[in-house]
């Protein structure tokens, strides 16, 4: 219930107008944003790397309308490619369709993500498409396999556990060589495309978990669901699967104490950085994740009010 409520302010304008203009929630999301510049974005990767996590820079937007937009969004991220090279970050990229213009036109999206994917490859940077809203699998699959068929291969996919389609998307990629990312899944589906219970979204995560590492290429575990860690780090080891041969994603600020300790004992953990002016909507759904979240934004927020 809390989840749906946050996803619905998430999209919700005039909620935006308002927590843009306050401070104090501004303040209370950078725990899990690091910062409106790219200056910012680089910074944190920089302390997760000393961390002992490789990164995931993600400059935020989403449901782009406009071509001028779409298009500075592609050259931010290829500003951003470039500084990863210059610094020599342990960093790669994750980007949304819908923020390069996939809703405008999908030829539009398609030559913008041409244009990442190449300044990406001359740099040995793999480029991650983010999976968005249920509507957009079915396009976001397909521009990704012209781009695999025209020889993109550093460019992966994510697949969400919650949706009934997944397992069969999951068998249709899984001997392409594709690098996929797993998550449980992050927008309010209708009962009809997606499990409304978490039981079923968790069961369903725990199967896709284990195909993935039996036949997958690298696959990303993307979670911070002590069980489904644990699930994970079982296969994995039932199946002879080194620890270099997939790796654990958390988000920036979320667990902080899981990432470092995964990382100690040797596994690969890749933190999700994101960063930019356009937070909101990224941060509503953060927050619709876990009561907990909301608790503590609000004790800090009353502390600093106080
Ligand atoms: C690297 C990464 C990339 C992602 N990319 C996408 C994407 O492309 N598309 C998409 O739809 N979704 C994406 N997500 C979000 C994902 O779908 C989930 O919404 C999100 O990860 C929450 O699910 P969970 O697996 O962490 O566990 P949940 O089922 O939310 O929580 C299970 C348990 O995990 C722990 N936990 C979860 N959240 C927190 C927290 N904030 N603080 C402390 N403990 C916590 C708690 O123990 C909790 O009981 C991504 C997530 C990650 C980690």
């Amino acid at each position: 219930m809390l989840r749906g409520a946050f996803i619905r302010l998430s999209e919700s304008p005039r909620a935006q107008a308002f927590v843009l203009r306050n401070g104090l929630a501004r303040r209370a999301a950078r725990r899990f944003v690091a910062g409106e510049t790219l200056a910012e974005g680089i910074a944190a990767a920089r302390e997760i790397n000393r961390a002992g996590c490789h990164a995931s820079l993600n400059y935020l937007g989403e449901k782009t309308t406009s071509r001028g937009e779409a298009e500075g969004a592609a050259e931010r991220y290829v500003e951003i490619l470039r500084t990863i090279t210059g610094e020599r970050l342990d960093c790669n990229l994750s980007i949304k369709l819908s923020q390069l213009g996939l809703a405008i036109a999908a030829g539009f999206a398609e030559g913008l993500v041409r244009r990442i994917l190449e300044v990406a490859r001359s740099g040995q940077i793999f480029v991650r498409i983010d999976m968005e809203e249920a509507a957009l699998v079915t396009p976001t699959l397909a521009l990704w396999r012209r781009l695999w068929q025209d020889g993109f291969t550093n460019v992966g996919l994510v697949i969400q556990a919650y949706l009934y389609r997944s397992p069969a998307d999951v068998e249709a990629l899984v001997g392409t060589g594709v690098r996929i990312r797993l998550v449980k899944g992050a927008y309010l589906e209708p009962p009809s495309v997606a499990y409304p219970r978490k039981e079923d979204v968790d069961a369903a995560y725990r199967a896709l978990a284990t195909l993935l590492l039996r036949r997958g290429t690298y696959p990303a575990i993307a979670t911070h669901d002590p069980q489904m860690i644990a699930h994970a780090r079982g296969v994995a080891q039932a199946e002879s699967l080194a620890p270099s041969g997939f790796e654990f994603q958390m988000i920036y600020g979320v667990r902080r104490d899981l990432q470092q300790s995964l990382a100690r004992e040797g596994f690969n953990v890749r933190v999700y950085i994101p960063f930019g002016e356009q937070w909101y909507p990224y941060f509503m759904r953060r927050l619709g994740e876990r009561p907990a979240n909301v608790l503590f934004i609000l004790r800090s927020l009353i502390a600093e009010w106080r």
